[in-house]
């Protein structure tokens, strides 16, 4: 149910901000938080993304603390009093560039700290005085380490994506970060799941929340049609070649378990002749923001990504979604798929099953409470295999699969393999990557390389070659894709 803004009585300078977003009306998670939030009250919510949720809470939020609205430029009078974590970059920088945009009539002031940037530029912001930090947890340390960072007035806390924050392992940066706050505060969590351990977290800092429910986890959204192909390892770039030809889709994400997939089958599809970006931990934070910015200017059609760079990317309607790799975890898997069909529009999700996948696909059918089909994909005959079987036999010779797993990894190597998930971070390398370097016997120079951590030379795909050392641009929230792929569907075939 939906309602609209308004009721909230909210103060001119954010209804008029609503009102230039274009909303025109509230969405669940805000129809219901909203209002408790503006009481002040501790709220422990479950929410995904795409459910309007940061406005849910940075609205009301805003809303309390106009009160403390200046225009002096003493630092002194612009103490930090809101303070919103979250586990990656993208997210931060994200739901900071919400939080501007909300506060733009404000006189309040906001900022951003995440890792993977110089922090001198962030120490400036901060030593101005900000009424709004948005940060992830390891920088943030870094600059109360630094004193850039004072939390002693912090009336408002905010944990979104908290369950992700655990999974990394930001449990202990958490309960530091919270021992600096004052114990009279307001405390929100947002999270996917109420997991054991959030149910745990949330009775150790939240003072009797409300929870707030508006989508179960395990719901995906009607509006996404969900496909399971039959694919072997060998196939499974032609599959998606099909496709994308067959149902006309313009832009795609792509989703693949490791950071070295990831990397190699961005490539692949690239010398394929489709603009494609890559997105996991081992690309530095300009160029995590480059590619998601070509993608939604349309200058780049594929964004194959790794679960923990893409959660919580708030990309409008991605036409379809890939599972390259059937995601270890079934809740990635929704996850994945609820990047696409948002907000009514309708979804494509094609999940690419080989031999190896049956218990993951079991897991994912458990899950989502739906019987999968597996069916078979019918080929077109101009389907230009050359090109591709070019590729696939360079991944033969080199003795892989094509998506950086030879077969489903088992026990720790399966750890090693994926993105990074667990631990702490190291204190230089916050938010960065652990490194994963697979000995693999290969004839052909490119598997010979080492994988580098953030390739921009003579193997990159061409946006990445082109980018420029220029300053960090904003991201913009429009996708104009370029390239027509124009084919009618043909039925696939149950296997
Ligand atoms: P979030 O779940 O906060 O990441 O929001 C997902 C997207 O929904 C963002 O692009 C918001 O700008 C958009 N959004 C948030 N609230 C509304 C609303 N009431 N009506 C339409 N779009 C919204």
């Amino acid at each position: 149910m939906t309602s609209s803004f308004s009721n909230l009585s909210l103060a001119e300078p954010l209804a008029r901000a609503v009102a230039e977003m274009g909303y025109e009306s509230m969405t669940p998670i805000q129809a219901q938080a909203i209002p408790v939030v503006l009481t002040g009250q501790d709220v422990m919510g479950a929410a995904q993304t795409g459910t309007g949720k940061t406005a849910a809470f940075s609205l009301p939020l805003l809303q309390r603390l106009l009160k403390h609205e200046n225009t002096s430029t003493s630092p002194a009078r612009h103490p930090v009093r809101a303070l919103v974590l979250l586990p990656t970059r993208e997210l931060a920088d994200q739901v900071a560039q919400q939080i501007a945009l909300y506060a733009k009539h404000t006189k309040l002031r906001s900022t951003v700290v995440f890792g993977g940037m110089d922090m001198k530029p962030q120490t400036l912001e901060l030593k101005k005085g900000v009424e709004v930090l948005v940060a992830t947890p390891g920088r943030l340390l870094d600059h109360i380490e630094a004193k850039n960072a004072v939390l002693n007035q912090v009336e408002y806390v905010v944990l979104d994506e908290a369950d992700r924050m655990l999974d990394i392992g930001f449990l202990p940066d958490l309960q530091r970060i919270l021992s600096y706050l004052p114990k009279q505060r307001t405390t929100l969590l947002f999270s996917a799941t109420f997991s054991p351990e959030i149910k745990r977290l949330a009775s150790s800092y939240l003072q009797n929340p409300i929870t707030i429910e508006v989508a179960r986890p395990n719901e995906t959204a009607s509006t996404v049609e969900q496909r399971f192909y039959s694919a072997n390892d060998d196939d499974k770039r032609r599959a998606i070649h099909q496709v994308l030809k067959s149902r006309s889709i313009k832009q795609a994400f792509i989703f693949v378990n490791s950071k070295l997939g990831c990397a190699r089958l961005a490539r692949s599809l690239e010398r394929e002749g489709l603009k494609t970006a890559a997105l996991h931990g081992d690309k530095s934070q300009d160029e995590r923001l480059k590619a998601l910015e070509a993608f939604k200017k349309g200058e780049v059609d594929l964004l194959v990504c790794t679960d923990v760079a893409a959660r919580g990317l708030d990309i409008k309607d991605v036409p379809a979604v890939f599972n390259f790799d059937v995601p270890f975890n079934a809740e990635d898997y929704v996850h994945r798929i609820g990047r696409t069909g948002r907000a009514g529009a309708s979804g494509l999700a094609v999940t690419l099953v080989s031999g190896s996948d049956a218990r993951l696909v079991a897991d994912i059918e458990k899950l989502i409470k739906k019987k999968i089909e597996l069916e078979a994909i019918e080929y077109d005959e101009d389907q230009p295999r050359g090109r591709i079987n070019d590729g696939r036999r360079a991944w033969r010779e080199a003795g892989e699969t094509g998506d950086g797993r030879d077969g489903i990894p088992s026990g720790p190597r399966r750890e090693r393999d994926r993105e990074y998930r667990g631990g702490r971070e190291s204190r230089e390398g916050r938010e960065q990557h652990r490194g994963f370097r697979p000995a693999v016997a290969s004839r052909d120079p490119f598997f010979e390389k080492p994988y580098e951590a953030s390739p921009a030379g003579d193997n990159a795909p061409a946006w990445e070659a082109s980018r420029s050392a220029g300053p960090r641009s904003s991201v913009s929230a429009n996708i104009k894709p370029k390239r027509k792929v124009a084919a009618l569907f043909k039925a696939a075939v149950t296997s």
